[in-house]
């Protein structure tokens, strides 16, 4: 791959940006200088024709990688015969859904389909109360859930809610844990899970007796790769079997292969009333999901979830069929597995090399890197990830550019899962130079032997 020359970003894509900036109020943030020209597998090259190695997946969403041949040949067929059918169905549709309940458990085998994630937190809350007949909802802090009303509300990041308030009534906030700053100041495992005691506390201080679900990622995803330890989420399922309150796992980004599994409540050996599904559901037609408990639907209202793209969206579930395919018959989750085991191991590396980087850790490929001023304070450091992130785009790595977690601190590597470890390792070396740079120039440079360590 050629190092990128200046100026940066290139003509081209400097015009683009000019044109898109003049008319888009940044309603989506910061837009990142790569302006995408097209993208194959793990590789994406910018306007000005130059190669970048990707660690997005867009964000979370091609899982089988950019452009895979047999997701883009059956769009292509599907867009060529029709492409809205509302009101009725189609084999394409019906196909989808059988594809993907045939991964589900049996239990959880009625599927409402939509278009974004945040619908499908809304629907699983609507479903949620209208099956037991309560309102309130336990969410947790650090949380994303996406930036509708409800979805926000349920989110845990002042971020995501800062000028829209006043929320929506009836949600309550537990601590997710959140082991590296920890709130009770333990360790795990010695703590023997303590935070489990504030959910029954804020319960009996916050509730109005009407609880009816609990709403939980298997990891902090935008709140910055943060993974409870597998037996709090199994405790805290077991609580809500013990009190006969709705386990709504969200898995609009774990699922399809993204945690190691094709969904996450398997590698957390739990089965929940419902699951909200999402990104590499369709590889990119815009599609989301949620699982229900077969007896649950008979709660669904006729008609309660219609929308223009929702249930009957043809494009998206020829898309879906063709990504369960990839993901089921090319050795994805396998490979997702291995690549998972081999870039914590280079990131435990880094880290024990550079004392900005205070925390490695994730799930599957969804990682993250939490940066620090010092590994003793531990005091977040947002502008050196932001500058890490914005190196690293100069010298052909895209990450997502601005850091997540609750302190703007996280960088988050999230290859598409086909990535092989050459390409890997070509992402991993640019990620460390850009780390080291940034040590240099701010921090007490980097360990003794940090280069003659690298591969
Ligand atoms: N839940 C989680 C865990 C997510 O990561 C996201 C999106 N990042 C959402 C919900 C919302 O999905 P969407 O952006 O498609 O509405």
């Amino acid at each position: 791959m050629k190092p990128i020359q200046d100026p940066f970003p290139g003509r081209l894509s400097t015009k683009i940006l000019e044109r898109y900036r003049e008319f888009s109020p940044d309603s989506m943030g910061d837009t990142s200088p790569l302006v995408w020209e097209r993208a194959e597998g793990c590789r994406v090259w910018d306007a000005d024709g130059r190669e970048y190695i990707d660690f997005t997946s867009g964000v979370l969403v091609l899982n089988v990688g950019h452009s895979h041949p047999r997701v883009t040949a059956a769009i292509v067929q599907q867009a060529g015969k029709f492409l809205n059918c509302y009101g009725a169905t189609s084999e394409v549709i019906a196909e989808f859904l059988e594809k993907l309940a045939e991964l589900l458990p049996p239990r959880l085998r009625k599927i409402i389909l939509l278009s974004t994630g945040s619908e499908a937190i809304e629907a699983a809350v609507r479903i949620a109360r209208a099956a037991t007949g309560r309102h309130e909802v336990l969410a947790f802090s650090g949380a994303f859930h996406g930036r509708t009303h409800m979805a926000m509300t349920l989110g845990g990041m002042q971020s995501i809610k800062q000028g829209f308030g006043p929320v929506a009534p009836g949600v309550i906030h537990l601590y997710y844990p959140y082991c590296y700053r920890c709130l009770f100041d333990k360790r795990y495992p010695g703590c023997q899970l303590y935070c489990l005691q504030q959910i029954e506390h804020a319960i009996r201080t916050e509730s109005s007796g009407s609880i009816a679900a609990l709403l939980i990622e298997p990891y902090l995803g935008a709140g910055g790769a943060v993974a409870a330890p597998k037996e709090y989420i199994q405790k805290v399922h077991a609580f809500c079997r013990e009190h006969e309150i709705l386990f709504i796992l969200d898995e609009v980004q774990s699922s399809f292969g993204r945690s190691g599994s094709m969904f996450a409540f398997e590698e957390l050996g739990i089965e929940p009333d419902m699951v909200c599904l999402g990104k590499g559901i369709s590889s990119g037609i815009p599609m989301s999901a949620v699982a229900i408990r077969t007896d649950l639907a008979k709660c669904v209202r006729k008609g309660a979830f219609g929308s223009t793209y929702g249930g009957f969206n043809p494009l998206a579930c020829a898309a879906g069929i063709a990504t369960l395919a990839v993901l089921r018959e090319e050795g994805v989750l396998e490979n997702a597995r291995r690549m998972s085991v081999w870039i914590m191991k280079r990131l435990r590396d880094i880290q024990k090399r550079y004392p900005i980087v205070g925390d490695v850790r994730g799930m599957g490929l969804s990682l993250g890197v939490e940066f620090v001023t010092s590994r003793e304070s531990r005091e977040p450091a947002g502008p050196l990830a932001l500058e890490v992130s914005t190196r690293a785009l100069r010298n052909g790595l895209a990450l997502l550019l601005h850091p997540g977690g609750i302190h703007n601190n996280v960088l988050r590597l999230m290859p598409p899962l086909t990535i092989d470890k050459q390409t890997a390792e070509e992402g991993l070396r640019i990620f460390e130079d850009a780390i080291e740079y940034v040590q240099k120039h701010h921090g007490r440079g980097p360990r003794k032997g940090a280069a003659a360590g690298r591969r």
